[in-house]
Parts: structure tokens; C-alpha cells; sequence
């Protein structure tokens, strides 16, 4: 595959086609390509049903692509049976979706350790990182914290926290700041943003608030499935 070997996450010509009517398809994705490389932050524009969430899907293995090749940290997910890029997603991708998802009975501290358990580490050996995740996101006072018990800026926080556990070298955010107000957004970009340097992941995420674009590395756009070169924004 023709691929940029130093962006961590890497899409080319990537097209996606679903069902469409009797007979059509619906090309989500249009021959698509993107490299975000390592410790850069990606945003992701365009209008609502353009493809962003399908790009984001592909990139998170979620999805097979109709056609074009998908590499992860280096590894091309493309010929992948479904178990190995289970296992590939869990290793290196970190996904955040608008609705935190939290399990309404566990604490915060839980909600890392139950998701170490199913990459098979033992509870007692996820909880130092747990806390130290928490700690990054500025929750370790909340750690024994339910759900009910958390702002939504907080819970989006624990979620942002559980996608770090896994030690991903990809990060996929879904418009992380759609439930929130202003200044709990703002302070969330910047997390993800200090996040992605801290921790060298190659960070794509969606928003419709494009106030928030010039504090990403680069801005892709997408508009009926095509995506435009993206661009880097000078600094
Ligand atoms: P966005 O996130 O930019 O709003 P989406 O990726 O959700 O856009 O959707 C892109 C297009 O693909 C839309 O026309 C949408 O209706 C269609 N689509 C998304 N998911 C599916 C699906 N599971 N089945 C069929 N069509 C879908
Ligand atoms: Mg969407």
C-alpha cells in the first residue's frame, strides 16, 4: 500500500459504500486519504451526514472499509481477520463518542479497571494506572465517584481517561463537546490537545465548533464522503 510509514494513523483511498434502496449504494466514504502522525492533533469538519463519523468508524476498525487500506501504528488492518483487529483496536486505538457511556454503577476508578480486564490485566495491576490516568484528567479527587455524581464535563473526563488506559497510539474523538457548555469545551480541547502530546497518539476529532479548529495541528473536511487535503495550520 502507498502509505505514509510515518503518520501512526493512516487512511488511503478508502471508500465506503452502505446499502442503499433496492439496487444503490451510498458512497459515506470517497476515496479518502489522511495521515496523522504521531502527537499531532487532526480536526474533522463538514456538514452533518458528510461522513465524519463513518471516517472515524473505518479508522477505529469498527467498520471494514468497501475498498483502500487502513494502517494502524504500522500495521495494515486491511487483510485482518475480525478477532485480529479486535485485538488491533484494543492495543492502539483510543475512541471517545460524544456520550460518555459510563456504567451507571461503578465508580470512576472502575470504569479503567473493568476495560484493562478485558485486555487480561488482573484488577490490582490496572489500578495504579487507573489512578494515574485520573490524575491526568484532573479527577483523582473523583475517583470513588459514581456517574450520578459527576458533571458531564467530569464524566467525559473518566471517559477521555478510559480511552487512555489501553496505552493507544491512535485517538478517535467523536464531538466530545456536543452536551457541554462553553468553558467546560474549551477546557476539554485543551486536554485532548495536551494529551496527544504528552502521550504521542495521533489524535482525529470531530467537531461542529469550529472556534476550537485553530488549536489543532491540522484541519481535514469532509462534504459528501470526499475528504479535502487537510491542511496544516501555522503555529
Ligand atoms: P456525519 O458523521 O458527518 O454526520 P455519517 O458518517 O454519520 O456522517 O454519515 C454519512 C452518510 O452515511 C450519511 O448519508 C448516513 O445516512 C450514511 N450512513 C451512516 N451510517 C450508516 C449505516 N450504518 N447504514 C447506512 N447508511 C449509513
Ligand atoms: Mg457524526
Amino acid at each position: 500500500m502507498n502509505a505514509n510509514t510515518t503518520a501512526a494513523l493512516n487512511l488511503v483511498n478508502v471508500t465506503l459504500e452502505y446499502p442503499d434502496g433496492d439496487s444503490g449504494t451510498l458512497k459515506a466514504l470517497d476515496n479518502v486519504n489522511l495521515a496523522v502522525a504521531a502527537g499531532t492533533i487532526t480536526s474533522l469538519v463538514g456538514p452533518s451526514g458528510s461522513g465524519k463519523s463513518s471516517l472515524l468508524a473505518v479508522a477505529a476498525t469498527l467498520v471494514r472499509a468497501t475498498s483502500g487500506h487502513l494502517a494502524i501504528n504500522g500495521i495494515d488492518a486491511t487483510p485482518l481477520s475480525d478477532q485480529d483487529r479486535t485485538t488491533l483496536r484494543r492495543e492502539e486505538v483510543g475512541i471517545i463518542f460524544q456520550q460518555p457511556n459510563l456504567l451507571a454503577s461503578l465508580t470512576a476508578l472502575e470504569q479503567l479497571i473493568i476495560g484493562e480486564h478485558l485486555r487480561g490485566t488482573a484488577p490490582r495491576a490496572a489500578r495504579p494506572r487507573a489512578m494515574e490516568m485520573l490524575d491526568i484528567v484532573g479527577l483523582s479527587d473523583a475517583a470513588s465517584r459514581r456517574p450520578h455524581q459527576l458533571s458531564g464535563g467530569q464524566r467525559q473526563r473518566v471517559n477521555i481517561a478510559r480511552a487512555l488506559m489501553g496505552e493507544p497510539s491512535v485517538l478517535l474523538v467523536d464531538e466530545p463537546t456536543a452536551a457541554l457548555d462553553h468553558e467546560r469545551s474549551d477546557s476539554i480541547i485543551r486536554l485532548l490537545w495536551s494529551i496527544t502530546r504528552e502521550f504521542r497518539v495521533a489524535t482525529v476529532m470531530v467537531t461542529h465548533d469550529t472556534e476550537f479548529v485553530p488549536l489543532t495541528d491540522a484541519v481535514a473536511t469532509m462534504r459528501d464522503g470526499r475528504l479535502s487535503a487537510s491542511e496544516l495550520i501555522a503555529s
